[in-house]
């Protein structure tokens, strides 16, 4: 029986879950690292049988086990657009609820330190974190996805008009907190290409990005701007979502394309980007955002949008592995 790295991961992650930090398959041979801070003797010795018989039964010949106590550090998942009102917020948010419902353990930073709109999408506005030592904890969103952003910490409304260095600090507290086992962070930045991006991209480094544009031309001049910044500090470009594509009338059904359509997906094909999905313009989009309750929590073809582009997200960062 020949082992193959996939069904391996698969296997070994059945049994040891999000403990499992790589899983590799050479010649038969297989090399997994498990992550097991805080588990007492018994409980290793029990995961590392556990582990091992499931290597063997997805045919690995011989098994290697590694184990560590540290924890990886979460890997960031920068959410960026040219201008603002395209829709990058509610895509963070539904991407951050997509990725949880899809069983990872998915934080969220509202980096968008000028106008914060995290705490209105996912219901936790009025809360404020917790401090322990000099680092934060995220609110706990009844999402499953514990967050943070600057609207937890000012009054609502109050008028934030930091610059520069300071506004690179409060983004440095939002990353720096107590995440705990949180793999992923995703990260709602500010839109276009100011001091906020820039310390985003020197001091913690995203794994990739996620590039959300309208359909229209000049929506997507600037999603090209910001492209060339992450490409320029050497920050993958995960893909292109294009939001706000397809009219679907909620009186008579018919379909029509305010904005155009396919615009993103083309501009995507010309850079030679993946394009990872089309959220549909939708009035139960923006009522049920505003309502605190994100579509990508939900049932039906919204949530699907928004599953849809956490897939392929997720398959970007497996292949990365
Ligand atoms: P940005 O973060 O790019 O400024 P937002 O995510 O805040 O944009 O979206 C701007 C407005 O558009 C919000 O009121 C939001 O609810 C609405 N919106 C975003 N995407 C959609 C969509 N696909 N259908 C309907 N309304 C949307």
């Amino acid at each position: 029986m020949s082992l193959d790295e996939k069904a391996l991961h698969d296997a070994v992650q059945q049994v040891a879950g999000q403990r499992v930090q790589s899983a590799n398959a050479k010649d038969g041979v297989a090399t997994i690292v498990l992550e097991v801070g805080g588990m007492d003797r018994l409980a290793r010795d029990k995961l590392e049988m556990a582990v091992r018989d499931a290597a063997r039964k997805a045919g690995a010949a011989e098994v290697r086990v590694a184990m560590t106590a540290e924890k990886r550090a979460p890997l960031i998942i920068a959410v960026g657009s040219g201008k603002g009102g395209v829709g990058k917020s509610t895509l963070s948010a539904n991407l951050a609820v997509a990725l949880a419902k899809a069983g990872r353990k998915v934080g969220l930073v509202d980096a968008d330190i000028y106008g914060p709109s995290q705490p209105r999408l996912l219901a936790t506005e009025g809360r404020r974190p917790e401090a322990e030592g000099n680092k934060m904890h995220p609110v706990q969103s009844p999402w499953g996805v514990p967050m943070l952003s600057m609207g937890h910490l000012v009054q609502p409304g109050q008028a934030i008009a930091w610059r520069g260095p300071m506004a690179g600090n409060a983004l440095n507290q939002l990353i720096d907190a107590h995440w705990g086992d949180t793999e992923i962070i995703v990260v709602d930045l500010p839109p276009g290409t100011g001091d906020v991006q820039l310390t985003m991209l020197q001091k913690h480094k995203p794994a990739g990005a996620v590039i959300v544009s309208t359909p229209q031309d000049l929506a997507l001049m600037d999603a090209t701007r910001a492209i060339g910044l992450f490409e320029q500090a050497q920050v993958p470009i995960i893909g292109m979502v294009e939001n706000m594509a397809g009219y679907v009338c909620p009186h008579c059904g018919e379909e029509s394309d305010p904005f155009g359509s396919g615009g993103a997906e083309a501009a995507a094909k010309t850079m030679n980007l993946p394009f990872l999905g089309r959220i549909p313009l939708d009035l139960s989009i923006r009522q049920d955002s505003d309502g605190g309750r994100p579509p990508a929590a939900g049932e039906g073809p919204q949530a699907e949008a928004f599953a849809r582009i956490a897939r392929a997200v997720l398959g970007w960062l497996d292949q990365r592995k």
